[in-house]
Order: C-alpha cells, then sequence, then structure tokens
C-alpha cells in the first residue's frame, strides 16, 4: 500500500443513459445533491462533475440533459453519434473524463445502484485503491427471469473461463493511474467487467443495495444480455476452443472403438442391419461439427471484427464548462 497520503479528488460520474428520459431529471438532482454534499464533507474537490453520456437515445433524454446542463455547470454531456451500447457509452465517459478528473465512478443512470455507497468507494481510493469494484448485496429488487438468467450467466463464465467478478455490474471507481492504463488497451470487442481485473492494481470492494428502476425499464433487452454474454466469453477466454478440442479427441477414440467393433462383427459375419446406429452417431457428429464450426465462427467473427480497428464510439456533440477559475484550488 502507498504511503503518500492522496489529495482529495475531483470526481466524475460517468452516467451512460439509453432512452432514459423519464429518469434523467431525477437522477441529475439526486446525483448533483449527493457532489455538493460530498463536497462540503470534503471528500471530493471542486470542480467534481456528472458527466452523461447519451448512447444515441431516441428519445427526448439528449434535449433534456442540455437543459439540465445549461442550469448546472457542474453537468457535463458527451452525446455519442448512434447507439454504441453500455459498454462503449461507459468507455467514451471514462476516457473522456480522464482528461479533467482523478477519480471517476460510472454508474446507471436508473438510481438503481445506491449512490450513498460513493463515501466507501472515496474512501477506499484515499487509501491508495486504484481501482474499487462495485458488488450487490443481493438480488431481492429483481424479477425471477433476470435473478435466474444472471444466476446462470455468472456460472457459465466461471465454467468458460472468464474473469468476471460475481455481482459487479460496472458500478466502479477507477483512478487517472487506472483509466491511463485501461485507455492503452485497444480491443473493439469490449467487456469492462472482465477486462479490468485483469490489468492489476490495488483494489478494493465496496458491497452496496439494489433498488428497484427509479422510472423507465430496462434498456437491455435479451439480445444485448446476450451479446454481452457472448463478448464476456470470448473476449476473456479460448476456453470454449479447447473444449471443441477435447471433444474432438473423445470423438475420434469413439469411433475407433465403433471400427473395432464393426470389424469383428462384419470378421464374424454377424454384422446386423443398423440402421438406428447409422442414423445416431452420424446425428451426434453432425450436431457436434456444426456446433464447433459456430464456436469456431464465433471466434473469427470477433478477430474479424478486431482487424478492422474501427473506431469503438464516436463523439457527436460535447458540452463542458469550467466551474470558475479557481476551480481545484482548495484541493
Ligand atoms: N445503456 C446504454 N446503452 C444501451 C443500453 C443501456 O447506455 O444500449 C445504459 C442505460 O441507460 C443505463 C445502463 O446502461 O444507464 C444500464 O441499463 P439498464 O438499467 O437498462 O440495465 P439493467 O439495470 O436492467 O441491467
Ligand atoms: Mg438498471
Amino acid at each position: 500500500m502507498t504511503e503518500t497520503k492522496r489529495q482529495i479528488p475531483i470526481l466524475y460520474l460517468v452516467v451512460p443513459c439509453y432512452n432514459e428520459e423519464e429518469v434523467v431529471e431525477k437522477t441529475a438532482a439526486v446525483m448533483g445533491e449527493k457532489l455538493t454534499r460530498l463536497e462540503q464533507e470534503k471528500k471530493i474537490a471542486k470542480g467534481s462533475k456528472i458527466m452523461f453520456v447519451n448512447d444515441g437515445s431516441k428519445d427526448g433524454t439528449l434535449r433534456l440533459l442540455h437543459e439540465i446542463a445549461a442550469k448546472d455547470k457542474r453537468i457535463s454531456v458527451v452525446s455519442l453519434a448512434g447507439n454504441y451500447g453500455h459498454q462503449s457509452a461507459i468507455l467514451a465517459g471514462m476516457m473522456t473524463a480522464r482528461e479533467h478528473a482523478d477519480a471517476v465512478v460510472t454508474i446507471d443512470a436508473d438510481l438503481q445502484q445506491d449512490i450513498e455507497a460513493l463515501d466507501l468507494f472515496l474512501s477506499s481510493y484515499m487509501e491508495g485503491c486504484e481501482v474499487v469494484y462495485g458488488v450487490r448485496n443481493d438480488r431481492h429488487s429483481d424479477g425471477i427471469f433476470k435473478k435466474l438468467t444472471a444466476t446462470a450467466y455468472y456460472k457459465l463464465m466461471h465454467m468458460l473461463g472468464s474473469t468476471v467478478m460475481t455481482n459487479h455490474a460496472d458500478y466502479r471507481l477507477m483512478s487517472k493511474k487506472a483509466l491511463d492504463a485501461l485507455s492503452e488497451y485497444q480491443e473493439t470487442n469490449l467487456f469492462l467487467r472482465g477486462l479490468i481485473p485483469t490489468m492489476g492494481f490495488i483494489s478494493d470492494v465496496v458491497y452496496f443495495d439494489v433498488k428497484a428502476r427509479e422510472a423507465g425499464h430496462s434498456k437491455y433487452t435479451l439480445s444485448k444480455m446476450f451479446t454481452l454474454a457472448m463478448d464476456g466469453i470470448t473476449s476473456m477466454s479460448v476456453r470454449p476452443l479447447r473444449l471443441i478440442g477435447g471433444l474432438g479427441v473423445f470423438m475420434f477414440l469413439f469411433s475407433m472403438v465403433m471400427c473395432v467393433i464393426s470389424l469383428v462383427d462384419w470378421v464374424r459375419g454377424n454384422n446386423v442391419p443398423g440402421y438406428t446406429t447409422t442414423l445416431i452417431v452420424s446425428l451426434i457428429i453432425g450436431g457436434i461439427t456444426l456446433l464447433s464450426l459456430g464456436i469456431i465462427g464465433e471466434y473469427i467473427g470477433k478477430i474479424y471484427m478486431e482487424t478492422k480497428h474501427r473506431p469503438r464510439y464516436i463523439i457527436d456533440t460535447l458540452v463542458w464548462r469550467k466551474e470558475d477559475e479557481n476551480a481545484g484550488e482548495e484541493r
């Protein structure tokens, strides 16, 4: 642990928003109030901000955000050119914020994650942690479907070799140093929850309660959840490819045994017409082959996207205002 005492940080809250018009005003108010309190308690420095990232919303989110930002200088709005997804939106916010902030906390726009946990995040930061992970206490506020899919998801992820942290969903503090390190990772298939733990750094875990969504509905459709799950596995681990290899070895041994058995039968002259066996064997082999091709294809698709080196997000507009000329002087 570093012995040098840290300075009170300029904190940026990075808040991704996709069609969140029902909730952004409330969110801005609650978060703004929290920032004021933290500043009064000398836990964060002047110049701390809330940075909303509009992830190509199709509703009135962007207009509302601009209205809010016009009233409060502490609010900054990064607007992406389209809908790049939660992970890219967070990355865009963090990469923009790191130019001004000492520490960044990413938090959802729906106020589900307990904002009071910020004090704990900050005290871990002051003790020298570069990354602090928010981990949810339980899942009583989720529906049965979300609960089941989430549990199955983490089980599968660990089985397939992903480094993801159970029940940690991007409510996380990162110091400027950690963000600078993250900026060196150029991968297109971004899975922050798995990637960040592999970076190292002194880190800590903070537990928080999850509430019901403040307003609106979940923006994670089933297909978005599925994509995230696939990304989580294929961008973090090649274990599925190894499993295919293992399966191949098994099928090879199995076919050798079958060859010997049928040859012996043939020599003995008692090879009965085996329609069912033939059918089953060819169906199994066909199924496994197609599944394997699919998995390999998934990785090739990933390689294909990586080789293009496309930008992971494009910022359309940015609203950011200097608080005042003395910003940060009290640090
Ligand atoms: N989000 C985003 N882009 C998307 C989908 C979601 O920026 O394509 C944001 C969304 O506005 C919210 C956060 O990601 O702030 C988490 O989404 P949501 O609350 O809908 O997910 P859940 O909590 O149901 O997993
Ligand atoms: Mg949510």
